[in-house]
């Protein structure tokens, strides 16, 4: 029986999206070759490359003129220190909502200053700060737009009249924004895009080549602009499959069409979170995910009675991480409302019998 998948990431990722990837692992488009066998620099896989960053920019709505994308390796912890690289003169500004910020504000500071302009560590980051104004004499501002761990979610990025670097792993292609705010976005595929092992960059080419040292290569965006993404080997699997799940988000009516899919998923999730005496949420009201909703249970006494009930329905990885216990419910674009009704129904059955 299929699971109901609520891993944090890597995650649910499409049916279909499966089917295609494993035929074409034994065929590709009838070419008598897997895609594991094909060069990088074959016509296939250069169009299939293409094909990834077309919808990935489509998707984001931004101009193919001025913003590059590109499929790297090394997760978006990669990202921590290859933003810092390119963008960091001297000073930036960061915003700590959560492990994820703190480890790119951690890399950062081996390459310049650090001004953290707010944090959320003092409530074990159960909210996003908002009383705080970036500065203008900083070179660039870094935010994490979905706090993976601890289920929280930018709503209204700050103005910034300095570029903008955001960490979106976890919740990129899953509401609209205005994408144009960011000039470097990263995201490990391994969420609302593909498997692990490749993360996605859109970079705005206008803010590179400003900084006077000396970056290597394989850390530099613009040696990897300079060759569209293909200056070493790509992931070539992880982009077959993010392009098929771009592709799949597509035929979905595209991120404003799933938006309104994920806002019904949360909202159905967050009403018995609230509604159930058993049960307490974790992040403030307002900052609530609507990609990670993270809860506990009020009586630990009845964790073994819940988890039984959970893998009687079928559903795997609602486990919260250890910084936060309890439960977190990951409702990536590719997981069905029926799956959330499963979990709303052992909470109500725990209800019922507790
Ligand atoms: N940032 C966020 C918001 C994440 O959720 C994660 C991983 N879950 C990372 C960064 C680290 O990503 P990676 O493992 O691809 O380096």
């Amino acid at each position: 029986m299929k699971k109901h998948n609520f891993s944090a990431g890597p995650c649910i990722l499409p049916q279909e999206v499966f089917q295609k990837a494993s035929q074409a692992v034994l065929n590709l488009d009838d070419s008598g070759l897997s895609i594991l066998e094909i060069s990088h620099r074959s016509k296939a896989f250069v169009e299939i490359m293409e094909k990834a960053q077309d919808l990935a920019l489509e998707h984001l709505k931004l101009p193919k003129e001025e913003y590059q994308i590109l499929f790297l390796q090394g997760g978006a912890s990669m990202q921590f220190i290859m933003s810092a690289f390119n963008l960091m003169q001297t000073k930036a500004a960061y915003l700590d909502t959560g492990s994820w910020s703190a480890k790119a504000i951690k890399e950062a500071k081996l390459l310049g200053e650090v001004n953290v302009l707010a944090s959320s560590k003092d409530k074990n980051y159960n909210y996003i700060p908002k009383n705080f104004q970036v500065p203008t004499d900083v070179d660039y501002f870094h935010c994490t737009s979905n706090n993976t761990i601890f289920g929280t979610q930018i709503k209204d990025f700050p103005k910034a009249n300095v570029p903008v670097v955001c960490d979106m792993s976890s919740d990129i292609f899953s509401r609209e924004i205005d994408f144009s705010y960011f000039d470097v976005i990263y995201a490990g595929a391994q969420k609302n895009m593909g498997p692990a092992g490749a993360t996605l960059v859109a970079v705005k080419k206008s803010c590179l080549g400003k900084v006077d040292r000396k970056i290597p290569s394989m850390l530099d965006y613009q040696v990897h602009c300079g060759k569209d993404s293909m200056f070493n080997t790509p992931p070539v699997f992880p982009v077959y499959v993010s392009m098929l799940t771009l592709e799949w988000l597509k035929e979905q009516g595209g991120v404003k069409a799933i938006e309104a899919k994920n806002k019904m998923k949360a909202d159905a999730m967050y009403l018995e979170i609230d509604r159930n005496p058993l049960f307490t949420g974790f992040a403030e009201k307002e900052d609530r995910s609507d990609m990670n909703a993270t809860f506990n249970l009020k009586d630990e006494a009845l964790k073994s009675k819940f988890e039984s009930l959970l893998v009687e329905a079928g559903v795997n990885g609602l486990n919260g991480h250890r910084s936060v216990g309890g439960y977190r419910a990951s409702m990536y674009n590719a997981l069905p409302f029926e799956s959330v009704q499963v979990v709303i129904e052992a909470m109500q059955e725990l209800e019922k019998n507790a």
